[in-house]
């Protein structure tokens, strides 16, 4: 068997579009859906094949990549394919869902006789556009060979959690990552919204923490699209990534334990959306630290 694929990418977001155009370096063939066709459409100029529904997207193909925006989403559009899904088809689900919807999906799978893949990614828009995300993954060792293509080509490096997709390894994995990331984007935040409102420069605090245990490359990058005015357009949304923190919350609930920073992360996130940031990258969480969003402007 080549491998040289027929992957249906269904969502072509800021994630879904990138990893669509990896796929196709890779020389594989791309049938790429998406709700707003707008969206999907600059991909035809890179060789995808553009559909009008997610049937007609996935048939023919051998591996389904899923990259929408929850698993509610993921649940309509599969619903919406479903006619047109073949038994023994693969399926790589790499949206960002919780813990109940990876198993919600993965019994959709089984009643539809596909060879379900929890797949989430870690890594940001550059890296989805440099083919150089970290895929998480999780399912049956049986079929890895075939699905392994598609991870090599939107990453370069494939950490496997175990062969039960259903049991979500991969997404509580990819959980507890994201909880230290959104921390950190809010924390950094707080720094400079605390920095500014005492009158410390910020690159005062830079210069003291610069190259000790403090210091962090992903403080920086975030600080510095707040001090630059860099949000636009974003690497991560403040909308998505508010989902992502009450998929924390929940997950942590449901398993017993408290998460207090997670849930005050997820309520700087929803105010700043409620302030016109919502489509703004997440470090926008800064302006959540000011009532009048003015006195927050740098
Ligand atoms: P995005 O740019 O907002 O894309 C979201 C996609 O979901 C769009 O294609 C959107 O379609 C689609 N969608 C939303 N609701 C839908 C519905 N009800 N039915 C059909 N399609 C729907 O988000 P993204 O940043 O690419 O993120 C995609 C997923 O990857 C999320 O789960 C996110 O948590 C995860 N993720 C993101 C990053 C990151 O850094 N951005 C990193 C790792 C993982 P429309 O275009 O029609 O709105």
């Amino acid at each position: 068997m080549t491998d040289k694929l027929t992957v249906s990418v269904l969502g072509t977001g800021i994630m879904g579009a990138a990893m669509a155009r990896s796929l196709l370096r890779a020389g594989h063939t791309v049938h790429a859906w998406n709700r707003t066709r707008a969206k999907a459409e600059p991909l035809a100029a890179d060789g995808a094949q553009v559909t009008d529904t997610p049937a007609e997207a996935v048939r023919d193909a051998d591996v389904v990549l899923t990259m929408l925006y929850d698993g509610k989403a993921v649940a309509e559009v599969m619903r919406e394919a479903a006619p047109a899904l073949r038994t023994g088809l693969l399926w790589a689900q790499s949206t960002t869902v919780g813990i109940e919807a990876v198993g919600d999906l993965a019994a959709f799978a089984r009643e539809h006789a596909l060879v379900f893949y929890d797949a989430p990614v870690l890594g940001t828009r550059q890296p989805a556009e440099a083919g150089q995300l970290t895929v998480i993954a999780a399912g049956p060792a049986g079929a890895r060979d075939t699905v392994t293509p598609v991870f090599d080509a939107v990453g370069t490096r494939t950490v496997w959690t175990g062969e039960d997709g259903a049991a979500g390894s991969a997404t509580r994995l990819k959980l507890v990552t994201n909880s230290w990331i959104l921390a950190a984007t809010a924390a950094a935040g707080e720094v400079l919204a605390l920095a500014r409102a005492l009158d410390v420069e910020p690159q005062k605090f830079f210069d003291l923490i610069a190259g000790g245990p403090l210091d962090m490359g992903y403080l920086r990058a975030k600080a510095d699209l707040v001090l630059n005015g860099e949000l636009s357009p974003p690497s991560f949304a403040v909308a998505t990534a508010e989902k992502d923190a009450r998929l924390i919350v929940e997950a942590g609930e449901k398993h017993g334990v408290r998460l207090d920073v997670a849930a005050a992360t997820a309520e700087r996130f929803r105010r700043a959306a409620a302030q016109g940031h919502a489509d703004e990258d997440m470090a926008a969480a800064y302006f959540a630290g000011f009532d009048d969003e003015d006195s927050g402007s740098c």
